[in-house]
């Protein structure tokens, strides 16, 4: 089913872009805004990355992040638990190329622009982020917050499997073994596999995993 790839907006200067053109814009945007930023002289400037995190098999969900290039990769695996993954405490882990990456190390040290790592939640039903160095910066970074959002993808819009007409708030994990399971409100209510296999839609890639629910 044809659906528009949905817009987002750039919280830097509140333009709309779809995914690969927010890409693009941030590349722009950001530099110029360190650069308004130290035209007013305000603290002191500290290194951070513009880091990219999408769904590595589902690109529509994704994240510009602003990260402090001394904080920790544990940093960044707290933030993308608390926003997109955390379910059951799942292990979870960075890697690049065949190698994982200590949780402690310092971004500065194992980042570079161009890399591409990995970041695996859940070693059971594992659900696995691309995480893409677009570029490093320097400029003011929020006191005790070494992660900030650039910009993030609006939730997709997808239709119930049912009716084809509503739009899906909840999946059935039973059904979705089929490649089927996302319901509307009213095809949910009286689904055959029952309440307790729906899990809500949510703007995440770990939607309808696990006992995910936002
Ligand atoms: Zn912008
Ligand atoms: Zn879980
Ligand atoms: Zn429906
Ligand atoms: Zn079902």
């Amino acid at each position: 089913m044809a659906i528009e790839t949905p817009k987002a907006t750039c919280l830097l200067c509140k333009s709309r872009y779809s995914g690969m053109g927010m890409t693009r814009h941030l590349q722009s945007c950001l530099p110029k805004s360190l650069k308004d930023q130290r035209n007013q002289k305000k603290g002191k400037d500290k290194p951070f990355f513009h880091i990219l995190v999408k769904g590595y098999d589902l690109p529509e969900y994704w994240l510009h992040l602003k990260v402090d290039a001394n904080a920790e990769l544990d940093d960044l695996d707290q933030f993308l638990r608390n926003i997109w993954l955390e379910c059951c405490g799942h292990m979870s882990a960075f890697s690049y190329g065949r190698d994982e990456l200590e949780m402690e190390r310092k971004l500065k040290e194992v980042l570079r622009p161009g890399m591409e790592l990995l970041h695996e939640y859940d070693f059971g039903s594992t659900t696995t982020l691309l995480v893409k160095v677009l570029s490093e910066y320097e400029g003011q970074l929020e006191k005790d917050n070494p992660v900030q959002i650039l910009a993030r993808n609006e939730a997709p819009e997808i239709v119930c499997d049912e009716c084809e007409k509503a739009l899906a708030v909840q999946i059935c994990t039973e059904c979705q073994w089929n490649g089927s399971g996302w319901l509307c409100e009213a095809c949910a209510k009286d689904h055959e596999c029952g309440e307790e296999m729906l899990l809500p839609v949510v703007n995440s890639p770990r939607t309808g995993v696990c006992g995910y629910t936002g």
